[in-house]
């Protein structure tokens, strides 16, 4: 069945591994050079065409759209401490000054939808998947943020914007549709997009980074269309596509550890998230706080030896199960970010920034 992978739980590690596991450069250089000199045309295996070290961290905001997709009502109230995590983070970023990319999901701009039609929204196509039944927009509560404060969250976005240290807003769709999936028409993507930069134009923002849900990606030249440069992909080397079945999972597992650079599609640049944030993961559970902290700062450390990019990621919601370690974790390493950018040996940049500068740095 079409689209089957995401029907899986919410929790799934369907969108990516973990990626906790640290492998020393040399390795990962003997084990790249004979297979990644033609293939990595965009980046170097140390680091990104002399863009030095760079941090960044791109966060997906979506509260319940982000369970959209099982088809059925759900407990709306796990969603309820994502607002505690966004001003916990938003208060670490402004302590230690480190910018973020906010991928929000666009009915989040809104403080309430409505109407007694078969749609809140007949005016967005919505994608028709074999595997949902009913209309994408049937869980939409045709409320205000006040009565379904996990569908709406303007609030949110405000505290973003109004952060001391800038944050990018960039968008995780509309209503967290599925672009990848085969039954996503170009229309539906296109529909959505639209109605995410209608939201955000009403706000006074220009929208130029993206998020795809479930980190699936398809339709990339709507995105491109549209006026966005960049968006987010994971960091699994390109030869892997076209490849299924077991020859693909085998060169999956024993695949070189390049140092992971932007590429280029089109005009656009896509650019690799390398490191899941989750503290309430398996490894997170298992190492305790001070070891799973320590951690995360070794790949950021090892980034800024290698030049190369540490792309941190989260959902809000991998943050609220275990609100302490989260903390502690973040604050450490933004903290030693902030020394390492001050030092001169590492820079922050939004998802946008590092398009900008990429671009300017490689040629098309
Ligand atoms: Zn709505």
């Amino acid at each position: 069945m079409a689209g089957q992978n995401f029907m899986k739980g919410r929790r799934s590690r369907a969108h990516g591994a973990d990626n906790e596991e640290v492998r020393s450069p040399a390795h990962a250089v003997t084990l790249a050079r004979p297979h990644f000199t033609s293939l990595c045309v965009a980046g170097t295996l140390h680091g990104m065409t002399g863009m030095g070290a760079q941090f960044v961290v791109s966060i997906d905001l979506e509260m319940s759209w982000g369970a959209v997709h099982h088809g059925k009502p759900h407990d709306d109230r796990p969603y309820l401490r994502e607002r505690e995590v966004v001003e916990d983070v938003l208060g670490l970023m402004a302590n230690h000054g480190i910018s973020a990319t906010w991928a929000v999901v666009g009915h989040l701009f809104l403080a309430s939808c409505g109407g007694e039609g078969i749609s809140p929204h007949p005016e967005i196509e919505p994608p028709r998947y074999g595997w949902l039944d009913g209309d994408w927009y049937d869980l939409d509560p045709r409320g205000t943020v006040a009565d379904n404060p996990t569908w709406y969250g303007p609030d949110l976005v405000a505290a973003i914007r109004q952060c001391s240290t800038p944050q990018e807003i960039g968008s995780h769709s509309f209503a967290h549709i599925i672009a990848g999936d085969p039954e996503c028409s170009r229309e539906a993507f296109a529909a959505d997009v639209a109605a995410a930069q209608a939201v955000a134009t009403a706000a006074g923002l220009d929208l130029k980074s993206f998020v795809y849900p479930r980190n699936s990606i398809g339709h990339v030249d709507v995105l491109e269309d549209a006026g966005f440069t960049n968006y987010r992909r994971s960091a699994s080397p390109p030869f892997r596509a076209g490849l299924s079945g077991l020859p693909g999972r085998i060169l999956h597992k024993v695949r070189p550890r390049a140092a992971p650079s932007p590429s280029r599609h089109g005009s656009m640049v896509s650019i690799p998230h390398t490191y899941l944030f989750d503290p309430d993961s398996k490894n997170a559970r298992r190492l305790g706080d001070a070891a799973w902290s320590r951690l995360v700062q070794s790949r950021l450390l090892h980034a800024i030896r290698n030049e190369s990019l540490f792309h941190l990621w989260f959902h809000t919601h991998n943050l609220a199960t275990n609100q302490d370690r989260a903390h502690r974790a973040m604050d450490e390493l933004f903290g030693l970010a902030r020394r390492e950018i001050d030092a001169g040996r590492l820079r922050n940049s939004t998802m946008e920034e590092l398009a900008e500068q990429w671009k300017a740095q490689v040629p098309a």
